[in-house]
């Protein structure tokens, strides 16, 4: 099975999907990270369960093992484990845990086609895995998502349930084709920040297929129930054969960029035996706010998301989504201090170098 094979309007809706041929509902509990996008709570809410937010660990943007343990309770019945920015999740802790409890193991894989850990790919360890290929990921098509399934019986229900998902409506998919075109045009580093803009503005308006729906109201969204569009489809194929080298690029990248910044960067540490292929490349800085602010004067691209614990939701839009304010310090912390640099196709040799000479002068 190919991840072109079942695919879903976003990548969420693959996470339900998953959710949902488990079984998972109505007082159950799903355990995600804290650091993560709205997309993986709507997931969960979107079946009837509840989200339970676990903490990340010291110095890494993954969920730290001993939070999952002692979030653990007779209602789990999933553990999402993200591999944040293409970084391994610490598998090794976390299967065993899951294992003991019979609880089922769902890979986030939106950051991550191609990553291994001691010599395993990743979306291999758990009983499924789930992507996407909106703007930002590793793989882009617009909007979408796919899902990969390791266990028969759960394959057999995802694939029967499939039949009961629509392909999304024709205005819908001149939306995201006029989009997809749009993005594909404008795009390169130099655009960061205005392309940003208006797509943020043009979101707000409806014009554009925004990253963040509100949350369901009870009811799952319509988008719940959607496969992705035809040309989305025909674009995934197309750019899945050209995952090998965009990964061996990615991995040039993220070498170039460590040698540029030298010391005057605070990288993440890698788990033993990782391979990663980065999706961006995260820093620790101090001053967040005003770094991005000379980033976009100087036309750098650095993104600052997550900026909170449930990207991008704050206060009691967050509290609705499961979220308890202050439960994950360490989440809250990384939220404010954390930036990352581009790794897309468009990033060129010359761009990490410009990049890595912005980042030298605005910390020394
Ligand atoms: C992008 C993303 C998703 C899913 O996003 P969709 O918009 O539903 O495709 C899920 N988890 C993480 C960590 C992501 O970055």
């Amino acid at each position: 099975m190919s991840i072109a094979d079942l695919t879903y309007y976003r990548g969420r809706v693959g996470l339900f999907a998953i959710l949902d041929a488990l079984g998972v509902g109505a007082g159950d509990e799903v355990i995600t990270q804290a650091y993560t996008c709205v997309a993986v709570p709507e997931a969960i809410l979107a079946t009837g369960a509840t989200p339970r937010f676990v903490d990340i660990a010291v110095d890494s943007l993954n969920v730290d093992p001993v939070a999952v343990a002692d979030a653990i309770t007779d209602t789990t019945r999933a553990i999402v484990v993200q591999h944040t920015f293409g970084v391994p999740a610490d598998m090794d802790a976390l299967m065993p845990l899951a294992a003991e409890r019979g609880i089922a193991v769902i890979e986030d894989c939106c950051h991550t086609l191609t990553g291994r850990l001691q010599g395993r790919a990743l979306g291999s360890f758990g009983v499924a895995a789930f992507y996407s290929f909106e703007w930002g990921k590793p793989l882009v098509v617009g909007v979408g998502g796919s899902v990969r399934l390791n266990d028969p019986n759960l394959a057999h229900r995802v694939h029967q349930a499939y039949g009961g998902y629509r392909r999304p409506s024709l205005l819908r998919q001149a939306k995201l084709a006029a989009q997809t075109a749009g993005f594909g045009v404008v795009y390169h580093p130099r655009l960061y920040w205005p392309v940003r803009d208006a797509f943020r503005r043009l979101s707000r308006v409806g014009a554009v297929e925004g990253n963040y729906n509100a949350l369901a109201n009870g009811q799952p969204d319509e988008e719940f129930s959607l496969r992705m569009a035809p040309m989305q489809r025909l674009m995934l194929r197309a750019r899945l054969r050209s995952v090998r080298s965009d990964s061996k690029r990615r991995r040039h990248l993220a070498a170039h960029y460590r040698d540029a910044l030298g010391s005057s960067a605070q990288l993440f540490a890698e788990p033993s035996g990782a391979d990663t292929i980065y999706a961006r490349l995260p820093l620790r800085v101090t001053d967040k706010g005003r770094l991005l602010d000379a980033a976009r004067a100087a036309g750098i691209e650095l993104a600052q998301w997550y900026t909170t614990p449930v990207h991008p939701l704050e206060g009691e839009a967050a509290r609705l989504a499961g979220y308890r304010a202050g439960s994950c310090p360490h989440a809250e912390s990384r939220c404010g201090d954390v930036v990352s640099l581009p790794m897309h196709g468009r990033v060129s040799d010359r761009f990490v170098e410009r990049a890595a000479r912005f980042l030298r002068g605005a910390t020394a």
